[in-house]
């Protein structure tokens, strides 16, 4: 799977953390690098509001994909 660069492990971890402690859902688009909202924790491929491309993904399931 391609990532946007921006997409790193630090920053996933904290977007995992920001949905342990509040009542966001964060996730993120791979393909532009763009934070999403509202994403369950283990959405895949879910469509990006700003590149309209299915490459949404939630924070947890994107953690283990970069573990
Ligand atoms: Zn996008």
């Amino acid at each position: 799977m391609r990532k946007h660069p921006s997409i790193t492990l630090e920053r996933v971890m904290e977007a995992v953390e920001r949905g342990h402690t509040s009542l966001d859902n964060p996730g993120l688009c791979i393909a532009c690098g763009k934070d999403a909202d509202g994403c369950e924790p283990d959405a895949r491929a879910y469509e990006c509001e700003c590149c309209g491309r299915n490459a949404v993904y939630g924070a947890e399931e994107l953690l283990m994909t970069l573990a």
